[in-house]
């Protein structure tokens, strides 16, 4: 056999076991389907911009080893998120803190917050959150709820709030500071010039093939490699056969603008129905830029369909059950699954480099 290593899928799980691979001198083959490399962390320039080509990327992580790592191929600016949201012409600070609450209720101190939210969250009277809904109105009650959560989420997932999981919520902190700061994280910060480079250097030492899609050329390719690291979808990797995994897409409506500053800040959430895009990105604020122009990227959220790109799983049930059936068929089939993608699970960047890191650790 050609290569010790055959990774299906040039993303960041892809990519990080590459690189330790090749550095205990194993042979790589890297392939994957999109013609470049980087998955959805890809990014590229446009007018002397940086442009995430797939979305927001933002790097937060509290693992020192992930931080040593990722720090170790490039450089990371000091970039703080701090979204912005956007309800019916008010503009209102994410997380939501007490810039959020005073802007709310025109309230200055925590006591007087926490007197608001704790009124509402009790005339909410929900004991044990069995939805997004419930889960929502228990934490922040009504007026957070309704203005900054409700329409978001069901433009972004296409479903009422209350037929969704609660856990999807408890990505989002409530703080009683004035502190925006999205992210509690020890660690953030974007690689400057972008994420591109950084996986250009995890896939140093590779062969790298573009345009290959493994799922249709697999009797070529698996017999060149003596393991397959699979980071693409599992219920597409055997046709199907069990039924079809459900994922949310993004699309995206990419602008170059003669403004300099468009928005006044890298992510602005419209929380409201009354625009059916999730936010909008102002790419150069990612990396603090002085541009005359600026780029932006409208985000649509929409249903996935065989053909477009899965962004999101939607880890249901019965979404889930079926991924583990997946996942069991493949460890038969003698593959190694990793990643966001092949795993069905909504990681952060730094658990998919984690991960990556473990798995490299375990079989090399
Ligand atoms: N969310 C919300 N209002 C917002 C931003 C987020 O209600 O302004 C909810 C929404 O349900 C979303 C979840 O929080 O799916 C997680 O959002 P986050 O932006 O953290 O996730 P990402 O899309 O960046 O992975």
């Amino acid at each position: 056999m050609k290569y010790d290593y055959l990774i299906v899928g040039a993303g960041l799980f892809g990519s990080v076991f590459a690189h330790q691979a090749v550095k205990k001198g194993k042979k790589c083959l890297v392939i994957d389907k999109r013609p470049h490399i980087g998955g959805n962390v890809y990014t590229e320039e446009v007018e002397g911009i940086t442009v995430h080509r797939y979305g927001a990327h933002i790097f937060h992580t509290s693992n020192k080893r992930v931080w040593d790592y990722v720090t170790s191929l490039a450089e990371f600016n000091n970039y703080i998120n701090s979204p912005v949201a956007v309800y019916g012409g008010e503009a209102y600070n994410l997380p939501f803190n007490m810039n959020t609450f005073s802007k709310m209720w025109g309230v200055t101190t925590p006591a007087q917050a926490r007197a608001i939210i704790d009124k509402q969250v009790k005339e909410a009277g929900v004991s044990s959150p069995q939805n997004l809904e419930e889960q929502a109105l228990s934490m922040v009650g009504a007026d957070i709820y309704h203005k900054l959560i409700k329409e978001y989420t069901e433009k972004q997932w296409g479903r009422d709030c209350r037929d969704l999981p609660a856990f999807i919520i408890k990505r989002l902190p409530l703080r009683f500071t004035y502190d925006n700061n999205y992210f509690t994280d020890k660690y953030q910060g974007i690689p400057v010039g972008g994420y591109t480079q950084l996986i250009e250097k995890l896939l140093e030492g590779c062969t790298v093939k573009l345009n290959c899609d493994f799922c249709e050329n697999k009797a070529q390719l698996a017999w060149q490699a003596s393991q397959i690291i699979y980071t693409g979808a599992a219920d597409r990797l055997f046709g199907y056969v069990l039924g079809k995994l459900e994922y949310r897409t993004l699309r995206f409506e990419t602008e170059v603008l003669p403004t300099d500053n468009y928005q006044g800040n890298a992510v602005v959430n419209y929380t409201s129905h009354a625009q059916p895009y999730t936010r909008i990105i102002e790419h150069k604020h990612f990396e603090f830029g002085a541009q005359p122009k600026t780029v932006i990227s409208r985000e649509y959220p929409s249903e996935w369909k065989d053909g477009s790109e899965p962004f999101y799983p939607v880890n249901d049930q019965k979404n889930n059950a079926l991924a583990a059936e997946y996942a069991r068929m493949a460890v038969e089939k003698g593959y190694i699954l990793g990643g966001r993608l092949a795993d069905y699970k909504y990681y952060d960047m730094d658990k998919v480099i984690a991960n990556a890191l473990a798995l490299a650790d375990k079989i090399l």
